[in-house]
């Protein structure tokens, strides 16, 4: 019999459905991927080339399990540079990716009884996490209207005297979203008026379009930085995926908890890539507006495109590398005698009939819309963008 947390959670929709694509793929399908969040760049050379260097200067064992201290001197120099952040070593750890940093967060901070606001729609792996620890999401519904930032009053309703943490994510994954000022203001001085933890997801910090600025909650001021664990990576700045490289920067005795747990589980991250972090964050950094530019494209091309199909609406992201369309008139239409009724009915009908692979928003806690990631060729954009607008085409009147 499994434990009853293991029976609480599901494997990661986003996860499922790429490997499901790769699958239609290797079996000679000819499927378009918008489904997995993950830039279709390959690593810089400079950075697997300090990867090689690594493996043939024998930096292959154990090194501390936080992280070794030229890679924290790296990640406080560029919180210092790109957050006006301030930290000190026992102030950071470093994982194996986001996603890890994140779980030994929800280890070092959440338990039964505890509640934690996560804004939907949110990251697939938000929900999962609290209940993998025995506490409970409490979700508070952004609106498109309200470019998906939580509204304070929400928010605040949302407060009681069990609630341990809020999750925020900006840029926005599924959104795009990216959070304002006053807005982020307000957040903090809920945060700490009503002293709860804010964990800052910051993984798509580097990737926000036509001038918009990221700002992180921490840089706020002193009492909220306080109360926040700042979670960044280079997954998605620096194409490193599969390297597996996260890090978290917050208060000493939160870090040490999640390092003595990283202690019991993982052990330190990958020593090769602990190296190619280093070169991530302190060598040349012009390849991240090389990305950020082929992004911003793709962006501009696919929202009007979107916005061609009928039943879809999507409005533009500032952020992130996905489309976040309303298909939710699409709802209710028929496809032979099947009603397409859901984002999960249109996702597997797009799917099955259009080889088009995307994430339906039921995933991310809001039914009405549909994720797109354009972190992939302009040709395959051109070509799944057609294949929609035919497939939806297809599709008859509801009954
Ligand atoms: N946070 C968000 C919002 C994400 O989209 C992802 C997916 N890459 C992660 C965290 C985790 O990233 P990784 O574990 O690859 O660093
Ligand atoms: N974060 C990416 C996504 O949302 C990768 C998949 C995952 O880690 O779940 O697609």
């Amino acid at each position: 019999m499994l434990s009853s947390r293991a029976q609480k959670i599901k494997p990661s929709p986003t996860l499922a459905i790429d490997a499901r694509a790769k699958a239609m793929k290797a079996s000679g399908i000819d499927v378009i991927n918008f489904g997995v969040g993950e830039p279709d760049f390959d690593t810089p050379d400079n950075i697997k080339e300090a990867a090689c260097r690594a493996i043939r200067e024998g930096f292959t064992k154990y090194t501390p399990v936080g992280g070794i201290d030229p890679l924290k001197d790296a990640i406080i120099k560029k919180f210092h540079a790109d957050n006006n952040l301030t930290y000190k070593r026992e102030e950071i750890v470093v994982s194996c990716g986001a996603k890890h940093s994140l779980y030994n967060i929800a280890q070092a901070l959440y338990g039964p009884g505890d509640e934690v606001i996560i804004p939907s729609p949110y990251w697939v792996s938000y929900p999962d996490q609290v209940l993998l620890n025995d506490a409970k999401p409490v979700f508070v519904r952004t609106l498109e209207k309200d470019s998906f930032m939580v509204k304070p009053e929400a928010l605040e309703a949302a407060i009681t005297d069990r609630t341990k943490a809020l999750i925020l994510n900006s840029p926005s994954n599924p959104t795009g979203m990216l959070y304002d000022r006053k807005t982020l203001e307000q957040i903090a001085t809920l945060a700490v008026r009503h002293n709860f933890y804010v964990i800052s997801d910051e993984i798509y910090e580097k990737l926000v379009y036509g001038g918009a600025a990221h700002i992180s909650i921490a840089s706020l001021d002193d009492e909220v930085k306080a109360r926040t664990i700042v979670v960044n990576g280079l997954s998605k700045s620096h194409a490193m995926t599969g390297w597996r490289l996260g890090y978290a920067a917050g208060p000493a005795d939160v870090i040490k908890a999640m390092t003595n747990i990283q202690s019991q589980s993982t052990s330190n991250p990958t020593s090769i890539t602990q190296k190619a972090a280093v070169e991530a964050l302190s060598g040349p950094q012009d390849f991240i507006a090389i990305m950020r530019s082929e992004f911003d494209k793709r962006r501009t091309f696919i929202v009007h495109e979107l916005n061609t199909i009928p039943g879809m609406r999507c409005m533009t992201p500032n952020g992130a590398f996905y489309a976040f369309p309303n298909a939710a008139d699409i709802y209710g239409s028929r496809f032979r005698d099947t009603t397409i009724a859901s984002s999960t009915h249109l996702a597997l009908y797009l799917l099955e009939e259009a080889k088009v692979a995307l994430v339906p928003g039921d995933a991310f806690g809001d039914d009405n819309y549909l994720r797109i990631s354009y972190a992939t060729s302009l040709e395959d954009i051109t070509k799944g963008m057609d294949r929609i607008r035919q497939a939806v085409r297809n599709l008859g009147p509801a009954t």
